[in-house]
């Protein structure tokens, strides 16, 4: 069993040659895994956007529909609310030299009676740690939602999301737990004072930390 809450990866090294033939078969493996295609609704095909030099993973739930469908991760109105919360446009979304998008699982899952179903567990298990040891550079790692939260946290996290995302400055500097922002939480989190009060401004400056060159 990985586990990528042990495996620092804020270290620093020069890179070699030979790290970037690592990594360029890293990427090609994980784009043809086929894991857990027994299990997928569709064909496998993973989404998720990396760069040896990027300094802020985000790890989020899986790809949903329209993802799928584009092949561009967080491209919905998730992806919308996300990049507002964290002060972040576009163009330095999309740029994974800067910024690591690294689902908990890389494939749509499909959707069930409430939404989109879990990501495949097997998909943390068998990629996270591979792409944060190739990842050095990673200042931050935005852990959004819970199962990215309880993946990289383990006995850390607490009970609830809600818990989790107030306590946070309890992983930094190495992690910020984040509500995910599924239209479904727009009321819990987006529109709560508390929230705009004592976390958004701690999260955008970390962000902001992050990606500094
Ligand atoms: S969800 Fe992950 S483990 Fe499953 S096929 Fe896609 S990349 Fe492989």
């Amino acid at each position: 069993v990985s586990d990528a809450s042990k495996k620092p990866h804020a270290r620093r090294r020069p890179r070699s040659e030979g790290d970037a033939r690592a990594y360029a078969a890293l990427v090609l493996e994980a784009r043809a895994c086929d894991l857990c295609a027994a299990h997928l609704p569709f064909a496998p095909k993973p989404i998720f956007a990396a760069a040896p030099s990027a300094r802020l993973a985000i790890v989020g739930q899986a790809p949903g529909r329209v993802a799928h469908e584009t092949g561009v991760p967080w491209n919905d109105r998730s992806g919308e609310r996300l990049r507002r919360l964290i002060g972040v446009d576009a163009a330095t979304f999309y740029d994974a030299t800067k910024v690591a998008l690294l689902p908990m699982g890389f494939c749509f899952p499909g959707s069930g009676k409430t939404g989109d179903l879990p990501p495949r567990p097997e998909c943390a298990e068998t990629w996270q740690a591979r792409f944060f040891a190739a990842t050095p550079s990673i200042r931050l790692t935005l852990l959004v939602g819970r199962f990215a939260q309880s993946f990289h946290l383990r006995e850390r996290a607490k009970a609830t999301t809600t818990a989790t995302v107030f306590a946070f400055r309890d992983y930094l500097p190495r992690f910020f737990p984040i509500p995910h922002p599924s239209p479904r939480n727009r009321f819990r989190f987006e529109r709560d004072p508390t929230f705009e009060r004592d976390v958004l401004p701690a999260l955008r400056a970390e962000v902001a930390r992050a990606l500094a060159p």
